[in-house]
């Protein structure tokens, strides 16, 4: 049955070839055919793919820099955290002590906050951490580099300045804190430490000096600052 149906199926198509050269017909199609696949192979192998890698690296960058912002970023205020805050401060060491450039070291610390959130909840200091950092960036300089560097403790890496300007601007911060309103039938205030880098001190003992300065600051009775006058670090 299959033979009687595919003879006269053979036989046409060796007539039609001997008549028209079909075979030649659909060779040259298919080649032509061939090559427009070629072209749009070779079109997307060398304009689509590199687009379509570029837009992707394009992304992955974009991602990259979204969380590597991110994890040196302190979710609650929006500022540095600790982590970053250290990374910088160990460059700007490095920096100042190669340069002979002076560099200096706010550390500041809300007082009494515990009793704020005891007294008005949690989210009311939540809000009061946000407001104060809100209220003083604007009192920061672009080139320094304010931090939470704990609960309700921060830093601020001022470049390029000596330890009595330091002071200056620490106290300038300390009022603004004192006299801004947060909405709470008391004050905020908050007790700074205020140092300058010295000859071949490592970033930990600026800090941990630092440190010292804040809890003078709150031993003598908080809302002060205690740092350097001029001439001395
Ligand atoms: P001092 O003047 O000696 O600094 O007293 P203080 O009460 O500020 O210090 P203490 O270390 O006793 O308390 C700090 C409080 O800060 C306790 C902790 O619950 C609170 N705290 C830490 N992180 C946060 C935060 O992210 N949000 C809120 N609302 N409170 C926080
Ligand atoms: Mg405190
Ligand atoms: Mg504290």
């Amino acid at each position: 049955m299959e033979l009687l149906f595919c003879s006269p199926l053979f036989l046409g198509i060796i007539f039609l070839n001997m008549e028209f050269d079909a075979a030649e017909h659909v060779f040259a199609y298919l080649q032509q055919y061939e090559s427009m696949q070629l072209d749009d192979l070779l079109f997307s192998l060398m304009f689509i793919l590199p687009l379509y890698l570029l837009i992707f690296a394009l992304r992955r960058k974009r991602e990259i820099e979204m969380l590597v912002s991110q994890a040196g970023t302190d979710s609650l205020t929006g500022i540095l955290n600790r982590r970053r805050a250290v990374e910088i401060l160990t460059n700007e060491v490095r920096r100042s002590h190669r340069s002979d450039s002076p560099l200096a070291l706010v550390v500041f610390d809300i007082d009494h906050f515990k009793l704020i959130n005891d007294t008005y909840g949690h989210p009311a200091g939540d809000r009061v951490l946000q407001q104060l950092i809100r209220s003083i960036s604007q009192y920061v300089r672009s080139y320094d580099y304010l931090a939470r560097i704990g609960g309700e403790e921060f830093m601020i890496i001022v470049t390029e300045t000596d330890g009595s300007v330091a002071t200056d601007i620490a106290d300038r911060l300390r009022l603004q804190v004192e006299t801004e309103s947060f909405g709470l039938d008391r004050a905020v205030t908050a007790s700074f430490g205020v140092s300058q880098l010295r000859k071949g001190e490592s970033y930990s003992d600026l800090m941990h000096r630092t440190d010292e300065r804040l809890y003078w600051a709150k031993n003598e009775g908080r809302n002060r600052v205690v740092g350097p006058s001029a001439g001395k670090s």
